[in-house]
């Protein structure tokens, strides 16, 4: 693609987008054509007369819409750091094509429709292509997250690009626990349910790059072109968090909940929900890790709180008798305990995995799973940075 950066009164350069091929027209700078001419603005040192006048420097439509952008919920250094390709130059956006690549590509990856985008007097709206299905939690609404949704929607629709592409059917929680366990596992762990995902033809990524500020969701159970997808967005460094959402939304998936090229997105996974389709998805995941799918795990018989290493201890005995991740065996009796009891069961969890890292595991599983070739760059390294797998710095909420 090439873009034109003005450059004082007569000499044009144009550029490639990209660094690496850099290109001159023959029509442009035909009498002082020089690399000195340089594409930005700021620091334009070309040989006819030095930089730029102001009217042309605030011409560059980037600024109105970065404004706009800003005002929608897009911070300026949120949508350079992490929406628009690293090659991305200002620049290029005083030539229209230039300045329209630029919208197509904030299109595909925020999720936000075009033509809002090149409206300059027009709110801008996000796009709905993938319709989604919301389970809130109270009195949640989903422009709460609407953002984050987006954003993690269309990686979703990326990562799917990755995935070989075959008619996936999750069997039931029961089978899906037999084959985490005949690979060799004690129990239903993250790392066992993660690779089993993966091996049936389900992603799972951790999305949480999110802009500073902006709601996100626990998960989300997307369908695209037929193949299932999992984001996970919330935030946990102890696994068994994890594992119960990343089981929840493959209980979606199971039980039918997700059509194609539908995005069910969970604001909260919320194991009292009395909506039918978390009451099954619960299900599922509590039967995929314990075994029964109305588990209550009680351990101390008495009515005295066990301390945290007697809590890590139990759990720990319970869990090899019984098959289950000792960690949600914490969550599990926690949950019965009340609020209060959440800081114990934290510190047992501490004491289970003391390095724990559950969303650096995710990543990891990502960066080697998914099929880097059949996705193109722009868009891998888009999943990249809202993955937090580059590990870039941004105006993002992330990364533990
Ligand atoms: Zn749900």
């Amino acid at each position: 693609m090439l873009a034109v950066a003005r450059c004082g009164a007569t000499p044009v350069r144009l550029v490639s987008a990209r660094r690496s091929q850099t290109s001159v027209n023959s029509t442009c700078c035909a009498t002082q054509r020089t690399d000195q001419c340089c594409p930005h603005f700021a620091s334009c040192i070309c040989p006819s007369g030095g930089t730029l006048p102001p009217e042309v420097a605030t011409a560059n439509p980037m600024t109105r819409l970065y404004q706009r952008l800003s005002d929608f919920g897009l911070p300026r250094k949120y949508v350079r750091d992490v929406a628009l390709p690293s090659w991305w130059d200002d620049a290029a956006a005083t030539n229209p094509a230039g300045y329209a690549q630029a919208l197509v590509v904030l299109s595909r990856h925020a999720g936000l429709e075009l033509s809002s985008l090149r409206d300059d007097s027009a709110t801008i709206r996000l796009n709905e292509s993938v319709p989604h299905k919301f389970k809130k939690v109270r009195t949640a609404s989903a422009d709460d997250v609407g953002v984050a949704r987006a954003l993690a929607t269309q990686v979703a629709k990326i990562v799917a690009l990755g995935v070989q592409r075959s008619s996936v059917k999750v069997p039931s929680a029961a089978e899906v626990r037999q084959a985490v366990l005949d690979s060799d596992r004690r129990w239903v762990d993250l790392d066992g349910l993660l690779d089993y995902c993966w091996g049936c033809g389900v992603p799972v990524v951790h999305v949480s790059a999110f802009p500073r500020g902006a709601k996100k969701m626990d998960g989300i159970a997307a369908r695209v072109n037929g193949i299932p997808v999992i984001v996970v967005s919330k935030e946990a460094k102890f696994s068994s968090w994890l594992l119960f959402i990343v089981a929840h939304e493959l209980g979606h998936i199971a039980c039918g909940h997700v059509e194609e090229n539908q995005a069910l997105v969970d604001d909260n996974v919320d194991v009292d929900s009395i909506d039918t389709e978390e009451v099954q998805a619960n299900a599922f995941a509590l039967e995929l890790i314990t075994g029964k799918p109305n588990t209550k795990i009680r351990l101390a018989p008495n009515q005295q709180w066990p301390n945290a290493d007697s809590l890590a201890k139990t759990a720990q005995r319970y869990g090899q008798q019984s098959r289950t991740d000792p960690g949600h065996v914490v969550l599990n009796y926690a949950h019965s305990m009340g609020t209060k009891f959440w800081p114990v069961a934290q510190a047992a969890l501490k004491k289970l995995e003391p390095r724990g890292s559950a969303t650096e595991l995710i990543r990891a599983k990502m960066a080697g799973r998914l099929n880097w070739e059949e996705i193109p760059e722009d868009e891998s390294e888009f999943v990249m940075r809202m993955t937090g797998v580059d590990g870039g710095d941004s105006d993002a909420d992330t990364v533990s």
